[in-house]
């Protein structure tokens, strides 16, 4: 499988995990995305411009001048003590009971995600992932040469007929399982959320043909209806590798994520940290736990909260607008993102370029698949436009699609 490309000199010297490194379909789109005239439904940013920026950044700067000496040194490879207690605060939301002596501070989620598959996966291994899967544990998989097989979700989530029936197989061809990596709240790409009755299904398969869940949940506080769902690792703290994230909560920009591990694996997460970073940022973490400390944390999220779910309705009003029959989406009830198939005979990665010469972007499907399927399938996000660019983005996705169905 030779994936790199024939003017790079270099490529008789890389090792063999480089050839599973290649650009997302994201990366690609957001040069054009970018442009103003066009309406990008495509990137999942978070509206970081929502926050009071003057009271942070003085916030920051009181932070510098009264300790810099700390702020701006070396520190301990797991993270800050205190931030991980403010951290293990946070998780409680969700029902998490935990020690912050087991929790890891990453450089955002994604390296959590790095870590966990640097210490459990050797090339080939077995990893269970939904379809579609978040393009970035995607990559992640890949560049540690993980077999990826997918298991599919339906509206309430992964399908836990389909998990039994996929690790039933598996044991029969004697493949090992590493772990399962499931988005079960608010999933990024589809937009869907596991129910409470499938989430004890899934811990209990797991149990069953004994595998590691790794929960990734960036998203989890975001919900537009309810209180948080009760978190995976809440029910089965020996089995559940949880990764978090203040990239949604507070601001991308910091890259503070954490791991909160069983404890037995939290020493060699630890390591495997330390060889990769020697130690997060310092400042990032004092600048996060200052804000969990002094700023009304819980009502910004509120704040958040109310703007995405304006967002989101605005698309899913504009989609029932304008959207040909045969379009199917899903109807997230927080996060970022909905998950649109297009009727039977579309391609939605064909169509790409067709969308963007409408002045509108969009993420194609194949992208969240290891085996490059789903392209009848697109995530469209609306955390960053303001809603009437959201609705006018729809209104010109709505518009190609037309189009195409014409063709
Ligand atoms: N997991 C999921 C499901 C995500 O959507 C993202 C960000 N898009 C990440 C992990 C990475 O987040 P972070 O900024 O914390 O690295």
């Amino acid at each position: 499988m030779e994936q790199h490309t024939r003017t790079d000199a270099y490529v008789d010297r890389y090792a063999a995990r480089a050839a599973g490194m290649v650009a997302s379909e994201i990366r690609a789109l957001f040069a054009v995305a970018a442009r103003p005239e066009v309406v990008s439904l495509a990137g999942g940013m978070p509206y970081v411009s929502a926050l009071p920026l003057d009271t942070v950044g003085a916030m920051v700067g009181d932070l510098i001048s009264r300790s810099g000496a700390e702020v701006l040194q070396y520190a301990s490879a797991q993270g800050d003590p205190l931030l991980r207690e403010r951290i293990c605060e946070v998780m409680s939301l969700e029902g998490i009971q935990a020690c912050a002596d087991d929790v890891v501070v990453t450089v955002g989620a994604q390296q959590g995600l790095d870590l966990v598959t640097r210490l459990f996966v050797d090339p080939g291994d077995v990893v269970l992932a939904e379809a579609p899967s978040y393009v970035g544990a995607l990559g992640t998989f890949a560049s540690y040469q993980a077999d990826v097989v997918h298991v599919p979700l339906d509206d309430a989530g992964l399908v836990p007929a389909a998990l039994r029936e996929t690790l039933e197989r598996l044991r029969r061809e004697n493949r090992r399982v590493k772990f399962l990596y499931t988005v079960p709240t608010f999933q990024n790409p589809a937009g869907v959320t596991l129910t409470a009755a499938r989430r004890a299904q899934v811990l209990e398969i797991c149990a069953e043909y004994d595998v590691l869940v790794i929960e990734d949940n960036p998203y989890g506080l975001l919900g537009f209806d309810h209180e948080p769902m009760r978190a995976l690792r809440a029910d089965d703290a020996d089995r559940v590798v949880y990764l978090g994230s203040f990239s949604k909560t507070i601001a991308s920009g910091l890259r503070v994520g954490w791991v909160l591990a069983p404890h037995a694996v939290r020493a060699k997460l630890v390591l495997a940290a330390e060889s990769a970073i020697l130690c997060p940022s310092n400042f990032s973490q004092l600048a996060v736990r200052e804000y969990l400390t002094t700023q009304p944390w819980r009502e910004q999220i509120k704040d958040f909260r109310e703007l995405y779910r304006e967002r989101r309705d605005t698309m899913l009003d504009a989609l029932d607008a304008f959207m040909p029959e045969g379009c199917t989406w899903t109807r997230p009830a927080g996060g970022f993102f909905v998950w649109l198939t297009l009727p039977e005979g579309l391609d939605a990665k064909a169509m790409a370029p067709r969308a963007i010469a409408e002045r509108v972007a969009y993420v194609p499907g194949t992208g969240f698949y290891a085996d490059g399927s789903g392209h009848r399938h697109m995530r469209i996000s609306y955390c960053y436009p303001e809603p009437h660019r959201i609705r006018e983005g729809v209104r010109r996705l709505a518009g190609v699609v037309e189009r195409e169905l014409e063709l």
